[in-house]
């Protein structure tokens, strides 16, 4: 099918049908190829094949049609002209980086960022002689401030984990364009469909598949997408050489949720939006953080940059830690969890879990309080979730 074929359709469309490879026998579902290897008509073919001379797989490290099918549905529907699956969301982060950046390189992060991504960027990239500054990603300042002749990356989320805030994709892309910095966006939070980071300049989009892609708190995995120069030059043989590859059985899976995800993200935000406003009007609730929300402080800036809100949120309980916990543990629908993006409602208290190595002016300074609980909407009945934070909050 030809590229351009992709050009009229819709994501729904895309996301059902975009980068299919039908086998031989003709199957309507995509194929498990589950192999690692491959085999050759004759020793010349096999030669061949090595020295790129003949179209073919080789080996899975690198290689596998069910986990082709997975990058090109992931290319159609971001719109990016090459990218390649990882087995973990951390794997496509960090390979997103480690693949360009060299010993005396330069680059500039968002503080407020996933945990293991702070760790990244944070601890290992400066024990491989990579400098960092970390700044908040919200003050536009900061970001042109933070420039050196040597920056050759910035990297942020937005929204972020697990306070919601955005960075002004163009605005930061100017900035670093400028300089002639890449810009890396791990955007797992507003999900393919929700925010397209390329279209605002981002060179480089990371994703978990794990969280929402999934969507069904089954299996992990990521994806690392980008320009062609960018993943012949850089990403494809850091991935063939190092090997953190996605299972094609877990491509597999991700292949199939994809087809849904529209789907489930409509209906969990929907709910979002609702029980963010219920939150909002509760006496023991002191903030709600919900891009989706007239009173959060950067809404005009989630219009614009956002087609939806999104499945996730975090609120400030009047109470302390205790508070938070009892609240946690009063729930009877909604599971205590670090994961999210799932069918299933996530609650999770960060200071103690997912930013617990953080320092506490660190966490002061992500807003990651003792009373902050972030919350991933998933597909119960919505009157079934607000009942039972109901319920919990009676117990705050
Ligand atoms: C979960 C997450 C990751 C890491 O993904 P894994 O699949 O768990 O390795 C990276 N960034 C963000 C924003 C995440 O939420």
């Amino acid at each position: 099918m030809s590229k351009d074929k992709y050009a009229t359709w819709g994501d729904a469309t895309k996301l059902v049908h975009g980068g299919t490879i039908r086998s031989e026998f003709g199957e309507t579902s995509e194929a498990l190829f589950l192999t690692s290897g491959y085999v050759y008509q004759s020793a010349e073919s096999a030669e061949a094949r090595f020295k790129g001379d003949e179209e073919g797989y080789v080996y899975s490290r690198f290689m596998n049609p069910t986990i082709s099918m997975f990058e090109n549905r992931m290319k159609v529907i971001e719109g990016a002209a090459d990218g390649r699956a990882t087995a973990t969301g951390m794997a496509a982060v960090t390979a997103s980086l480690l693949c360009f950046l060299n010993a005396g390189d330069h680059i500039v992060s968002a503080k407020a960022l996933f945990g293991s991504c702070r760790y990244v960027v944070e601890k290992l990239l400066p024990r491989f002689g990579v400098e960092i500054t970390l700044v908040d990603g919200r003050d536009i300042e900061a970001w042109k401030a933070a420039m050196k002749p040597n920056t050759k990356a910035v990297f942020f989320e937005t929204p972020t984990n697990p306070t919601l805030e955005l960075v002004d994709i163009q605005a930061v892309a100017d900035i670093a364009h400028e300089n002639g910095a890449l810009v890396v966006v791990d955007n797992v939070f507003a999900t393919p469909i929700l925010q397209k980071p390329m279209q605002f300049g981002a060179d480089v989009v990371c994703y978990s598949a794990t969280k929402h892609i999934d969507g069904q708190g089954r299996c992990l995995g990521g994806m690392v997408l980008g320009s062609e120069e960018y993943v012949t030059d850089y990403l494809h043989d850091y991935m063939r050489q190092t090997g953190p590859s996605i299972s094609p059985f877990n491509a597999w899976v991700m292949l199939k949720g994809l087809e849904t995800l529209p789907l489930r993200l409509n209906q969990a935000q929907t709910s979002a939006l609702n029980i963010a406003r219920f939150l909002e009007e509760h006496p023991k609730v002191n903030k709600v953080h919900y891009p989706g929300l007239e009173s959060h402080a950067q809404h005009d800036l989630a219009k614009s940059q956002m087609s939806g809100f999104g499945t996730m949120m975090a609120f400030e309980i009047a109470g302390d830690k205790d508070a938070a916990f009892r609240l946690e543990n009063a729930l009877e629908i909604i599971s205590i969890s670090n994961n999210l993006g799932d069918t299933k409602s996530l609650m999770t208290h960060p200071a103690t879990t997912t930013h617990q190595r953080l320092e506490d002016d660190e966490k002061a300074e992500l807003s990651i309080t003792p009373s902050l609980l972030r919350f991933s909407v998933g597909l119960e009945d919505e009157k079934d979730l607000i009942n039972d934070i109901d319920i919990a909050l009676g117990a705050v």
